[in-house]
């Protein structure tokens, strides 16, 4: 019998823990206040690397969030 496996990529702009980050424009990378996105799950602003959703454990799709 034939197996397909599914891979589901976790982005951080689809989980409900996850907000856009405070950024300045037109300011370099290395020096904004924040991450694109930031974590808010454990109450405090968390930056996010660009892999840190894809393995967590703690990933909830956002139902409200349109895409
Ligand atoms: S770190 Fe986990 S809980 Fe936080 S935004 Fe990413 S997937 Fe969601």
């Amino acid at each position: 019998m034939a197996r397909t496996a599914i891979a589901i990529k976790q982005s951080a702009w689809e989980c409900k823990w996850s907000r856009p980050g405070f950024r300045f424009a037109g300011v370099e990378e290395r020096i904004q206040p924040e991450t694109l996105w930031v974590c808010v799950r454990t109450g405090e602003r968390r930056r996010l690397s660009e892999t840190a959703c894809d393995q967590c454990p703690h990933w909830e799709a956002d139902r409200f969030r349109k895409n």
